[in-house]
This record gives C-alpha cells, structure tokens and sequence, in this order.
C-alpha cells in the first residue's frame, strides 16, 4: 500500500492554494495569548481530501494528480477550509490533538466545538476545572 505516501505533500499543495484559509485571529480561542499561534481545523483535511478523493475516483498519489483537483476541493469544502477553524496557541493546540487524536473524525466536530468552549470559559473563570475527579471520586 502506497497510496498513502504523499499525504502530507497533497496537503501541502491544498494549503498553498487555499492560503487565506490559514490566516490566524491575533490570540488563542482558549487563553487569550499571542504567541506561537497555530489554526485548528475542525475537520482534518488529510481526511476530507481522501474521503472526496476516493468517492470520485480521482488519483492523488502523485503531484499532478493534486493538482488537477485542487481548486475544485477547495471550492466544495469552504466552511471546512475557511469557516470551521480555530487560533489556538500551540499549548491549547496540541492540548487539543491529546485530546482528539492528530486526525480528529468528522463526528468529533461538535465535541471539538464543546470542548474548545468549556477550556476557554476554564482558562478565563467562567468554569470550574476538573470536575470530573470528584465526580468520579463516587463511583470508586
Ligand atoms: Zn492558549
Ligand atoms: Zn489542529
């Protein structure tokens, strides 16, 4: 199996075209800082591009073949590319990918959207902060 070997090169060729995709607020969702600021995107675009790919039967293994497909990718999957995305400081970034695995699925979309909420209103006191230990403290 090497259909998989120019995963991240595909997805180097989609994030140079769809560069605005990839434009940061000024601070992190979560903490409210400014530094080493990344963009998250709900939908792992790995898996987006693959999925789409594979139902219509296009060959993305090697350069050309991206590229040939590319603008029409970006043009279906806006709200995933421009729309679904949060700047997170790299902290609450990788925070996050603990979380949900490097490649979050798509059904992880709305607990990404949950979660990203209660960390922030945690970081800013809106919330308490692990909860769960008591709670699971009386069931032991
Ligand atoms: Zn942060
Ligand atoms: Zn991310």
């Amino acid at each position: 199996m090497s259909t998989n070997t120019n995963k991240r090169v595909a997805v180097k060729w989609i994030r140079d075209r769809a560069k605005s995709a990839y434009e940061k607020t000024d601070h992190c969702f979560i903490c409210g800082g400014n530094v080493d600021l990344e963009l998250h995107h709900l939908a792992s675009i790995n898996y987006l591009l693959e999925t789409w790919a594979k139902k219509l039967g296009y060959d993305i293994t090697t350069d050309a073949g991206v590229l040939a497909i590319r603008d029409e990718f970006i043009a279906q999957h806006h709200r995933e590319l421009y729309t679904d995305v949060y700047t997170l400081c790299n902290r609450h970034h990788v925070e996050l990918h603990g979380v949900y695995g490097k490649s979050p699925l798509p059904h992880t979309v709305p607990l990404q959207q949950r979660w990203l909420e209660r960390r922030r209103d945690q970081a800013t006191g809106k919330a308490p902060v692990a909860k769960t230990t008591g709670f699971f403290k009386d069931f032991t």
